[in-house]
């Protein structure tokens, strides 16, 4: 299996959400057992010696990939969430996108039993949404050593917000 026939999967669907947007649709990835298992495996890879204690996964495609990633890893998880969807107490943080804001929150005791967290999203844009993951992370005493991707829009130059992390993605679209 390689990165290719991952790309190949991936299904872009014009104008969605909104007007203008080309939505990189990962429904088929997960359809198709061979390829589930060789982007969690993919993604895992790398933390085979890393050590991780958890890994961070945002809402909500994130999940997805994540929590299949902390199993193979024997790491916990934690669910970094859209505001107002964690019932105890929590940090948020505020970021800018194309049009408004949006509000991601961590729980405040998230990282008190594990330090060492590995970042995974379904796929890097602008970068934002990681950025402000990262940062909540960090503001519940948590080590980024990691985040990961799916997919990166590298044409969005995301990683220009993400500057300090190691960051990898398996399919990347120029
Ligand atoms: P950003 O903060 O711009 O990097 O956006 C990343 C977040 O938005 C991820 O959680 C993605 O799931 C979602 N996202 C942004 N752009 C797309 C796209 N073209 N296709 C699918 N998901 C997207």
């Amino acid at each position: 299996m390689d990165a290719e026939q991952l790309k190949r999967a991936i299904r872009d669907v014009p104008d969605f959400p909104k007007a203008g947007i080309l939505f990189k649709d990962i429904t088929p990835v997960l359809s198709d057992p061979s390829l589930f298992g060789a982007a969690v495996d993919t993604l895992a890879a790398r933390y085979a010696e890393k050590n991780v204690d958890k890994v961070a996964v945002i809402d909500a495609r994130g999940f997805i990939f994540g929590s299949a990633v902390a199993y193979k890893l024997g790491a916990g998880l934690i669910p970094i969430r859209k505001k107002g969807k964690l019932p105890y107490k929590t940090y948020e943080q505020t970021y800018a996108l194309e049009y408004g804001t949006a509000t991601l929150s961590i729980h405040v005791d998230a990282c008190e039993d594990g330090k060492r967290i590995a970042l995974i999203d379904d796929l890097l844009a602008t970068g934002g949404t990681a950025a402000a993951s990262a940062k909540l992370i960090e503001q519940a005493g948590g080590e980024v050593v990691g985040i990961d991707f799916l997919i990166e829009l590298a044409f969005l130059k995301g990683r220009e917000k993400l500057t300090g992390y190691d960051v990898c993605s398996v399919v990347v679209f120029d």
